[in-house]
């Protein structure tokens, strides 16, 4: 297995394994629950991450990529400035409206 991407968001951490998953890419979600009672640990050791079997690992990041080019694949909230997918119409944080 290898990791193939991590972000503080959960959200965002499922809405890419969403991604892999129609893409026929079989991930594995690991620190899903670390996150709220952390203590000790480093921030960034506490993001959710996604892992992929290494056969997987170059066609997961292509998918990766080419989602990073999306200009439109999140949108910034103007109520509490969290960002948000694309695919989202009010800020899952705040239900702020997209525009
Ligand atoms: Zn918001």
């Amino acid at each position: 297995m290898e990791l193939v991407y991590s972000h503080d968001q959960l959200l965002m951490v499922n809405h890419v394994r969403n991604l892999l998953e129609s893409a026929y890419i079989k991930s594995e979600l690991r620190n899903e629950f670390l996150g709220s009672g952390a203590g000790d640990l480093a921030p960034l050791d506490t993001w959710p991450e996604l892992w992929v079997a290494f056969d997987d690992v170059e066609k997961a990041k292509a998918v990766i990529s080419n989602m990073d080019n999306e200009s439109a694949f999140v949108w910034h909230c103007k109520g509490c400035d969290e960002e948000n997918p694309a695919a989202f119409d009010i800020c899952w944080q705040c239900e702020k409206p997209k525009i």
